[in-house]
């Protein structure tokens, strides 16, 4: 029996580009090293604020999204300057804050409660730069295996009559900007057909659109009540919403059999 062994670390995430911000060459060689130790190769660096914010805002309009390291104090603007411009671009970044301050000082305290996601003691170590890309990755994961579970969901609520997009987002319990970001996916690849301004009927209290006609009441009244909240409502007071609908196309059933039950509201 043989057991083969690799020594290449193996990554559970594609590795993101990274962008060093920082004036001291020692400590961008020094973290290079760690990186590239861990697996990320794609670094670009920036010794100082400005070519920094220039450099993000290049590699966000060439549609790559780094992860960013930066420097508390570089020579020209500080982080206090390059944070929010870069968030401003990109909200969602993910920036560690690399200082020799103490995470107790205000100077820190206050570019976390900015948005900086993590902070990074220096002098920098390998084992703290490990610990960093560990938490990131955590992360990378779980967004990724949330985003798998909310596309099965929508491949299979998906059917060859169509769904509204606020039916889907609510039953998948994602946004609706979410599911557009697939549903748009699925389009561009002909899976689905989109329909624009479709009307459809929500609660009166929460807005819901899981409502069904209330076999409780006078069912001639068409009278509603909601799934969510559990109100009751008379139909003339149901709220109308104009929204996207999607069904799939008949050659792309995503499930065997899903045409026998047939998708009915
Ligand atoms: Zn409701």
């Amino acid at each position: 029996m043989s057991i083969i062994t690799t020594s290449n670390r193996m990554l559970s995430v594609q590795p993101h580009p990274i962008l060093i911000i920082e004036d001291s060459l020692a400590i961008v060689m020094l973290m290079k090293e760690y990186l590239n130790a861990l697996g990320y190769y794609d670094i670009q660096t920036a010794s100082a604020g400005k070519e920094g914010m220039q450099l993000f805002e290049n590699l966000v309009k060439a549609n790559t999204f780094p992860i960013v390291f930066l420097d508390y104090n570089l020579p020209d603007v500080d982080a206090n300057v390059v944070l929010p411009h870069i968030l401003k671009i990109k909200p969602e970044t993910k920036i560690i804050i690399a200082t020799a301050l103490e995470k107790g000082e205000q100077e820190v305290k206050d570019v976390i409660m900015h948005g900086a996601y993590l902070y990074l003691q220096k002098p920098i170590r390998f084992d703290n730069i490990q610990n960093v890309i560990k938490i990131l990755e955590d992360e990378f994961n779980a967004a990724k295996e949330q985003t798998a579970k909310v596309k099965e969901q929508i491949d299979s609520i998906l059917k060859p009559t169509f769904v509204t997009l606020n039916r889907i987002a609510e039953l998948c319990n994602t946004s609706g900007e979410k599911a557009l970001d697939y549903l748009k996916e699925l389009e561009s690849t002909g899976k689905v057909i989109s329909l624009n301004n479709v009307e459809e009927t929500s609660c009166s209290n929460c807005g819901s659109v899981l409502i069904e006609k209330d076999s409780n009441f006078d069912v001639s009244n068409g009278d509603y009540h909601c799934l969510r909240c559990n109100k009751r409502f008379e139909a003339s007071k149901a709220k109308k919403i104009m929204t996207k609908a999607f069904r799939i196309k008949a050659k792309y059933n995503f499930q065997a059999g899903s045409t026998q039950h047939r998708y009915s509201y």
